[in-house]
């Protein structure tokens, strides 16, 4: 099942790996972290194509936590939203590819970056979506590192109290934040508590496992009354194996041997699933 998307999974990484390498900057772990969440989003559970943009009448996505964009532009280029060639300016001077969301650029519509924002911009949009009555549907991706942020909980709240079932958000469940372990930092356990108090149906998945992600979003998609969040068990810089699980690549720009043996690895990695 899922083929077509899991075959993307290393080449939407190298994608990744490459814009960073040639930046000197970039957020290597939580982009690769948050890969297959944006991957099943966009290729499989959102109606927003680079056909129906224009129109605002689609699906909306927000990357709250915007120090991922590295993610977004993988997936957005490879659906044909801008030029891979694009990202070949990212984070360059005059080049409107920065390292967070703007919405300069097709696809994105909304900035973030500054965290603890997106949560709140999504349950306004579901509102209005509903108001609208037009079946569109709205995703909101969060770091666990943002969830210390207050103002999550008062879109926690407000979804909850709207019962706004045409409202997913997902959390990028993986442990780290840039100075340690989540709950080194802030705990973040007993999610499941905190969103149920609020009026959310909580769901857990495998967060870089295609299928899993696959099928907790159509499980969001069926539920009536509340919206949805996805607590994604996400590992940071999942797909190579010297980065995954270390806190200090959160922000880590790879040395040109560093560059080589990661290509590899993803290279091997993309040749066994397909
Ligand atoms: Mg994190």
């Amino acid at each position: 099942m899922n083929e077509a998307l899991k075959a993307k999974q290393y080449a939407l990484r190298k994608t990744i790996i490459t814009m960073i390498y040639k930046a000197k900057t970039g957020h290597i772990g939580g982009d690769m972290s948050v890969c297959d969440i944006l991957n099943v989003l966009y290729n499989k559970h959102m109606n927003i194509t680079p056909e129906n943009w224009e129109s605002g009448d689609h699906d909306h996505f927000i990357l709250s936590k915007g120090h991922s964009v590295e993610a977004l532009y993988s997936v957005l280029s490879d659906k044909g939203f801008f030029p891979k060639e694009d990202l070949e300016t990212f984070s360059q001077y005059k080049s409107k590819y920065i390292g967070h969301p703007n919405n300069k650029i097709k696809g994105i519509e909304m900035n973030s970056g500054s965290l603890g924002h997106g949560l709140s911009v999504g349950v306004g949009m579901a509102l209005a979506e509903r108001m609208n009555k037009s079946g569109n549907r709205v995703y909101v991706v969060m770091g666990d590192g943002e969830l210390g942020e207050g103002s999550v909980w008062e879109g926690a709240m407000a979804g909850g109290h709207y019962k706004l079932d045409n409202l997913t958000a997902v959390v990028d469940r993986n442990r780290l934040q840039i100075s340690g372990t989540t709950e080194e930092v802030m705990t973040q356990d007993s999610q499941d508590e905190r969103w149920a108090g609020f009026g959310w149906n909580v769901i857990h998945a495998v967060g870089n496992d295609i299928d899993a992600l696959d099928e907790a979003f159509t499980k969001a998609k069926e539920t009536k009354g509340k919206p949805t969040v996805i607590i994604a068990d996400t590992i940071k810089g999942f797909g190579v194996s010297f980065i995954e699980n270390q806190v200090g690549w959160h922000h880590r720009v790879p040395t040109e041997d560093e560059y080589t043996k990661a290509m590899e690895e993803l290279s091997a990695k993309e040749a066994a699933v397909q």
